[in-house]
């Protein structure tokens, strides 16, 4: 485990974190395809969801939670949901509230000898998330903007975590170098803030904009105030080659950060395919990513409590304490 990361651990073994928040609120009914804001939404139409959707993840075993701020921004919400700056930046704030409400509840519920005190992560999306037209995944908007530029959109947003209080912040699902430098010098400007910087990647050794993972984490090395660098929303499979590739690179202070999705196929006409084979499952690769050196790892889409609580017992070996609440 990395240096940094050590002030957050309360147990032995990695940090848990949480699946994927969009999946779990789809799964309780609502209906987010499509929607330019996503889970983001809710945030302003349905905050109790959101809060629901949380506990479940805390119940079955995750040590952090992460917000439903992904595909939330000041300009995004005054488009979509016709608000004021104001309340947009509210809104985004209440991202974290929601979170630390879940928190509170679960604590407070949990049993005296529970020590754990899960920690909430607010979620920074890439920009293309924003745009909204398939190229989060590809991270081709960065080729035609500045590093400046990508800073400004950011800025906003993890000023709002930022004072909202989020434990860490979440940079995920990252496709492009050129945005990671912007996100590791916007993080100077909030010096009291600690992240993780994670990669979408297209191959056991490339992130979705072909560069090489290895370079993903020289960037990553560069920041004092990152815990973890690492991989989501990847098929499983593609996790150990990828830390592998880079293992001689990572700073000792910093640790890896995992969370792949279930291997399912995404196509942007039809959605999630779940009829394809998929790959080995995150409870089964896990300790191959303990091994190699990953403190934080989770699950991102098509990853649900109960997968969560498959995997906080593969890890832990044993039913999260307070599950049995
Ligand atoms: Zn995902």
């Amino acid at each position: 485990m990395g240096s940094r990361l050590r002030p957050y651990m309360t147990d032995y073994g990695p940090l848990i974190l949480d699946g994927g928040l969009a999946t779990e609120l789809e799964a309780q009914g609502t209906n987010l395809q499509g929607d330019p804001l996503w889970s983001a939404r809710l945030l302003q139409t349905n905050p109790q969801a959101i809060r629901d959707a949380h506990y479940r993840f805390l119940l079955s075993g995750a040590d952090v939670i992460t917000t439903a701020t992904y595909q939330a921004s000041i300009e995004g919400f005054i488009a979509h949901l016709d608000v004021s700056s104001e309340c947009a930046r509210e809104l985004l704030m209440s991202g974290v509230q929601l979170a630390k409400e879940s928190v509170n509840r679960f604590v407070s519920d949990s049993r005296p000898t529970e020590q754990r005190r899960p920690l909430v992560a607010g979620s920074v999306g890439p920009y293309g998330a924003f745009l909204h037209n398939g190229s989060e995944y590809t991270g081709a908007y960065a080729e035609e903007m500045s590093v400046e530029e990508l800073k400004v959109w950011h800025r906003q947003q993890v000023d709002c975590l930022a004072a909202a209080g989020a434990d860490l912040v979440a940079f995920e699902t990252i496709p492009s170098l050129k945005e990671a430098e912007a996100l590791v010098e916007l993080l100077r400007e909030f010096p009291n803030s600690k992240a993780w910087l994670s990669f979408s990647c297209k191959d056991g050794r490339c992130i979705s904009d072909g560069s090489l993972f290895t370079d993903a984490v020289q960037i990553a090395n560069r920041s004092m105030q990152l815990v973890a660098v690492g991989v989501n929303c990847c098929p499983p499979a593609l996790v150990e080659p990828l830390l592998d590739s880079a293992r001689s690179l990572l700073s000792p202070d910093l640790s890896w950060v995992v969370y792949p999705n279930s291997g399912e196929e995404w196509d942007t006409e039809q959605g999630w395919l779940t009829s394809g084979k998929t790959s080995a499952s995150i409870p089964e690769l896990c300790h191959t990513w303990m091994k190699q050196g990953a403190a934080l790892i989770g699950g991102c889409c098509r990853i649900g409590p109960a997968h969560i609580t498959e995997l906080r017992q593969q890890l832990k070996g044993r039913c999260s304490p307070a599950s049995a609440v």
